[in-house]
């Protein structure tokens, strides 16, 4: 049976270019995706994914990784996978872009044993946030009634970053291939060259009336290159692919070396946190400030968003239709007044946008301010589709309304999750 990764890869590969639903994931993870493919369809684009499995985990793996709150773990998974991009605008491709790619998601679950009656879902067929009670017995507004296992687990984040490392099968492809062309142009280039010079000195030799012994020794001179290029050659090949490979690691590594370093800012917002007793799982939380930063990147409106307090954004923000995290964030700087935390960090990406059929890919870092009341304790099924109004305890989907609907009050977002106010 298919794992709720593979499920989610397969959903994944669909979401932007079909009305395929994405199942495995909460309520959230499809109103992110949901906002992309609007911004798509508004331009005319089709944006089509594929992700076949590949390399170290291609079927998808659970880390070890968890966080849990009174009724909830998260956990991490990873599957490696081709990453494979296409976009299209009417019937023409103006983008394509493939890769080694690591899929990271968080899956969120119910703990074994707990009661699960009062807490809130949202209803996977109306999108109504409801107690899980009511929706086991039915939904109050559509009627659908579900089972447990049809609501957990679900995805709740995710990201895709560059995988650099190779499989065994990959590594022997490379090398064989790599091999075979040096082998090629060392057996049939060279001794080529060797065969025209060659022949160009017994030529002069001939002219010059040399005796008949040295022209054939003249000759028979690349026919000895030839001969030792014969038994040399597939060496010299496999070298040759040793040393493109470790070329390419060097690249790689001086790419991804800014990268690296970033991953050691994110002590001090760990620090913070562990203060107020709370977990970090950098994955986590890498996910899903990306999953908002996108949302408010591809919003028409950003500033209707319930977790944007920001301005109106420049017009360049309006042309991009993807945004590929990079898989690294670095802290600017932490600091916490009264139990909020503000944070600045820089987030790495790599940009697709589109202006008048053309498409064009560079590399951008989104500088993003956030904040958050870290004293609240952290509820892991937190979903801004299901917000509980801390006045009356009313649910509603606080993507539709800015006020509670039933008490008026108006909500903190901060206290149960991070607010940005402001992104450039
Ligand atoms: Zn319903
Ligand atoms: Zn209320």
């Amino acid at each position: 049976m298919a794992n709720i990764q593979q499920k989610f890869i397969s959903e994944l590969s669909e979401a932007l270019s079909s009305d395929r639903k994405l199942s495995s994931c909460d309520r959230e993870v499809q109103n992110y995706v949901d906002i992309q493919k609007d911004r798509l369809r508004k331009k005319g684009l089709v944006l089509d994914y594929d992700f076949p499995g590949r390399g170290i985990h291609p079927d998808g793996i659970e880390h070890g990784w968890e966080a849990r709150d009174e009724h909830y773990v998260a956990k991490m998974w990873e599957s490696t996978n081709l990453y494979k991009r296409v976009l299209m605008k009417g019937n023409k491709t103006i983008n394509k872009k493939k890769m080694n790619a690591a899929v990271w998601s968080c899956v969120i679950n119910y703990l074994n044993g707990q009661n699960m009656e009062d807490e809130i879902y949202v209803c996977p067929n109306c999108g109504n946030p409801e107690k899980i009670k009511a929706l086991t017995e039915g939904c109050p507004y559509c009627g659908t009634s579900f089972k447990m296992d049809e609501l957990y687990p679900k995805v709740t984040a995710y990201n895709i970053v560059e995988d650099f490392s190779k499989e065994k099968k990959e590594m022997i492809r490379f090398y064989l291939i790599t091999a075979v062309i040096v082998t090629a142009i060392l057996l049939v280039g060279l001794p080529l060259i060797g065969a025209v010079l060659g022949g160009i000195a017994a030529v002069i030799m001939a002219m010059a009336k040399m005796d008949t012994e040295a022209i054939l020794g003249a000759l028979m001179v690349p026919v000895g290159i030839f001969g030792q290029f014969l038994c040399t050659a597939p060496i010299i090949g496999l070298l040759s692919a040793s040393g493109i490979l470790l070329i390419k690691l060097l690249i790689a590594g001086a790419k991804s070396a800014p990268l690296l370093a970033t991953f050691s800012t994110h002590k001090m917002f760990e620090e913070e946190l562990k203060k107020y007793g709370q977990d970090y799982m950098q994955q986590f939380f890498m996910s899903q400030t990306v999953a908002k930063l996108k949302s408010v990147i591809y919003s028409e409106d950003p500033t209707e968003l319930p977790f944007y307090e920001g301005g109106a954004l420049p017009d360049e923000f309006k042309d991009i239709v993807d945004v590929f995290f990079r898989g690294a964030m670095a802290f600017k700087s932490v600091e916490v007044k009264n139990d909020v935390a503000y944070v600045s960090a820089d987030i790495y990406t790599e940009v697709l946008s589109e202006k008048n059929g053309k498409a064009s890919e560079k590399e951008r870092i989104f500088r993003v301010n956030m904040r958050k009341n870290i004293s609240k304790k952290n509820d892991l099924s937190f979903s801004i589709s299901k917000f509980m109004c801390p006045s009356c305890g009313t649910s509603f989907n606080a993507y539709k309304h800015k006020r509670c609907p039933a008490c008026d009050n108006v909500y903190k977002m901060e206290d149960a999750d991070w607010v940005i106010e402001s992104v450039n």
